[in-house]
């Protein structure tokens, strides 16, 4: 097998671990054959995904072993990781051999590949088969919208996945607790994290397979990247009482230390013989007057790192955060995308405005007869919320919206029209 050594240096997950052990454990990759492929064959007649036991849609983006020989045939071969399962233990994962052929199939099929030929079994793979209810049905709170007070959560909904499940978990149990107090429910707009795209996704457009959150699902991508998800999401998880104070104030430390060193680079001013020699060697034009650091920081060939180190000035410039990156390579990643940073901001914002039109419980749409037949169809089942869910129904076009607004300004087809704040 080949070694498949980790990151040199790891980053963690949490804002709150300074630094990860370096001595990671590796993984190694080997590779199916043409004989194993020919010992799984022997098991496709029993297997309940091709048998016709199972008949649901799986998920499409973690198919089986037996699915990927079968739907590749032309491959002689697949790729499969194998991982260790920790430090403590001898047992490792095999990724990218998800299967629910027969044991025993299973078992001298892995003995045919390539490293494994003395392999032990300790489990055998497996598939199931799940119903779920179609998510439309639900309110932003993840409350349903036919049973008050009970809330769903996770593949009940339509999702496959540990983070998905987790994620909408968190959301209906906060929820669940504030209606209990008559508080506003927490919703998370699309524009300010992953958790609100998927929620939206699922609330809005129901799904047809199991559904799998990707960061190419959110059109506002670029203001949702994992260095700034405490910038965004920790002042919520502070208000509510779910993250600590050492959180909050570790947050206010980082964005401070950002501060200061923006407030540095834009007051620094370069002199053309202490930075000439640095943009030509990385092949951008040299300068004939002092110029201003962050003007230089947005050409694309400029790291602002490397510029700092070039001109020896790291610790005037660089404000060092504990347990981060150092801060110029994030204040870099705003200089440089400031204008679409900007630009995402302000479709965030006008997005936000259909938002705030709330379509009460029990608008009318069998009354509304100059919308089309499939966008009163759908709204009527779907049920949204609010214009900006009822936007993003498929079928829904923009002059149905309009006519909705005007609607909802008369106070049409309900008893009252409240427009959020
Ligand atoms: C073999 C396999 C491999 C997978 N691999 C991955 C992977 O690598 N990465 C990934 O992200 N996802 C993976 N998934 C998907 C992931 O495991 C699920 O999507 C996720 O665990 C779903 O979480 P959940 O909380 O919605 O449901 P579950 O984890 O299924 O929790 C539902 C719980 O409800 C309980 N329950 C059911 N009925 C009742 C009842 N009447 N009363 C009380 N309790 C009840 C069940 O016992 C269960 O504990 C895998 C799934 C399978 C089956």
């Amino acid at each position: 097998m080949e070694e498949q050594p980790g990151d040199e240096t790891p980053a963690p997950f949490s804002f709150m671990t300074d630094e990860l052990p370096r001595d990671q454990m590796h993984c190694w990759l080997t590779y199916t054959s043409p004989d194993v492929h020919d010992m799984l064959r022997t098991g496709f007649d029993r297997s309940p995904m091709f048998n016709g036991t199972i008949k649901s849609t799986g998920p499409r983006y973690c198919p089986s072993i037996e699915d990927k020989i079968n739907r590749f045939a032309d491959k002689s071969r697949h790729q499969l990781f194998i991982e260790p399962e920790g430090r403590g233990t001898y047992e490792m994962y095999v990724n990218g051999f998800s299967t629910s052929l027969p044991e025993e199939v299973q078992f001298a099929a892995l003995r045919k590949v390539s490293g494994m030929e003395n392999v032990h079994m300790l489990r055998p793979g497996y598939a199931i088969e799940y119903d779920y209810f179609p998510p439309y049905q639900l309110h932003y709170s993840l409350e349903t919208k036919l049973v008050e007070g009970l809330f769903f959560a996770g593949q009940i909904n339509g999702t496959t996945g540990y983070e998905e499940a987790a994620a909408q978990g968190l959301i209906a149990g906060i929820n669940a607790v504030r209606r209990l107090s008559d508080l506003e429910p927490v919703v998370l707009k699309r524009s300010e994290a992953y958790i609100g795209v998927l929620i939206d996704d699922l609330v809005a457009k129901g799904t047809e397979e199991p559904y799998r959150m990707f960061t190419s699902r959110a059109e506002h991508r670029i203001l949702l990247r994992q260095d700034n998800a405490d910038q965004r999401l920790t002042p919520y998880g502070h208000e509510l009482g779910l993250a600590s104070s050492e959180r909050r104030s570790r947050l206010d430390e980082k964005v401070a230390g950002l501060r200061r060193t923006r407030d540095a680079v834009e007051r620094c001013r370069v002199e053309p013989e202490d930075v000439n020699g640095y943009l030509e060697s990385v092949g951008t034009a040299p300068i004939a007057e002092p110029t201003r650091l962050d003007r230089l920081v947005v050409r694309p060939e400029v790291s602002l790192s490397d510029l700092v180190d070039h001109l020896g000035r790291r610790t005037e410039l660089v404000t060092t955060i504990p347990g981060l990156e150092p801060a110029d390579v994030l204040v870099e990643i705003d200089m440089k995308y400031a204008g679409y940073l900007e630009r995402e901001k302000e479709l965030a914002g006008q997005m936000e405005q259909l938002e705030s039109w709330r379509i009460p419980d029990g608008f009318a749409y069998a009354d509304v007869t100059n919308i089309t037949m499939e966008a009163r169809e759908k709204l009527a089942r779907i049920r949204p919320d609010n214009l900006g869910q009822a936007s993003r129904i498929s079928g829904v076009s923009p002059a149905d919206v309009s006519v909705l607004m005007v609607l909802l300004k008369r106070g049409n087809g309900v008893s009252s029209v409240e427009a959020a704040t």
